[in-house]
């Protein structure tokens, strides 16, 4: 087969590791670095420029799009299924899975268990917007964070409505959620792949703090998920469309709570944990469901 990687970075690891366990799999793989993709939309062919050439015989593609650039990342992919190549994951589901509050609307509709959580951007009454998640301590999150930047912890009322006050001058949408304190500082990154969590790490926060993010200094270790755990994370792959997701799960008294659905998910700290070949079983999933227009929005929703 013929597999283009939409990366930015050649040399980050889970593209050189896709790259390589494609290879071994004896597939013909190129990286294409999103930005650099360009085309025509009005053609009645649609087909993807880069480079001074058409990037047109390629059976699939994985995209690995930066949450920068999601934007232009989306339409590439869609032209790519628009002219029939199949996606690793579709745009839809990626935009879907960006939209922090569309996703949490999307799994609270289909019963997925998430913390108690509520949405604002400029509330007039503040302690109503406490109340409504069940008042202090909470977590404040600005939409726009990643790797943990942006979440606060506010352990008294007082706290709470100076953090929402200072993000509101922000003139930002920022989530108000229940504070999960018996997950102790740790969360369960599920990698899915199909039906399948293929993978799953525990992050645990240092002493001290309570976001468990690797880059805020937690560590990963493996874990054994129950079987509620591994169907909540398939539920929530499957609701954003995802077929490669990573799905981050708390462990409240009240089940599993899905956070977040990555639809990016890196390779590095999963491997690095598990030991499990992750890239492989990406390519293995492709093998077995790339078919020509075999996308299920080629490229509409
Ligand atoms: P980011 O997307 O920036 O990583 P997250 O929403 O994943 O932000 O939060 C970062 C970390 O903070 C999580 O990995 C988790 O350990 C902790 N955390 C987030 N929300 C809660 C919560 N409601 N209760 C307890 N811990 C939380």
């Amino acid at each position: 087969m013929k597999i283009g990687i939409l990366s930015r970075g050649p040399n980050l690891y889970s593209t050189r590791r896709l790259v390589e366990a494609a290879r071994e799999r004896g597939h013909d793989v190129e990286v294409l670095d999103t930005l650099h993709c360009y085309m025509n939309i009005n053609s009645l062919e649609p087909v993807v420029h880069y480079q001074g050439r058409e990037l047109k015989d390629f059976d699939a593609i994985i995209p690995r799009i930066g949450a920068s650039i999601t934007f232009y990342g989306a339409a590439v992919l869609r032209q790519f299924e628009m002219m029939g190549v199949y996606p690793l994951n579709e745009s839809v589901a990626i935009s879907r899975s960006r939209d922090k509050l569309r996703a949490m609307q999307l799994m609270s509709r289909k019963g997925i268990g998430m913390p108690v959580t509520g949405f604002a951007h400029s509330p007039d009454d503040i302690p109503d917007l406490i109340d409504l998640v069940g008042g202090a301590p909470l977590v404040i999150k600005l939409l726009e964070g990643t790797q943990g930047i942006g979440v606060v912890l506010a352990e008294t009322r007082k706290a709470a409505e100076s953090v929402i006050e200072a993000f509101m001058g922000l003139k930002t949408n920022i989530m108000v959620q229940e504070y999960i304190k018996e997950a102790g500082g740790a969360d369960i990154r599920c990698f899915v792949v199909g039906d399948k969590v293929v993978a799953s790490m525990k992050r645990q926060a240092p002493e001290g703090e309570f976001r468990s993010n690797l880059h805020r200094g937690g560590t990963a270790a493996v874990i054994r998920i129950t079987p509620e755990e591994r169907a909540t994370a398939v539920r929530a792959a499957k609701t954003m469309g995802l077929n490669v997701a990573g799905v981050d799960i708390l462990r409240s008294n009240h089940g599993p709570v899905v956070m977040e659905v990555n639809s990016s998910p890196g390779i590095q700290g999963i491997e690095e944990a598990t030991s499990i070949d992750v890239a492989s079983k990406i390519i293995q999933f492709i093998e077995k469901n790339a078919r020509v227009n075999h996308t299920r929005t080629r490229g509409k929703g």
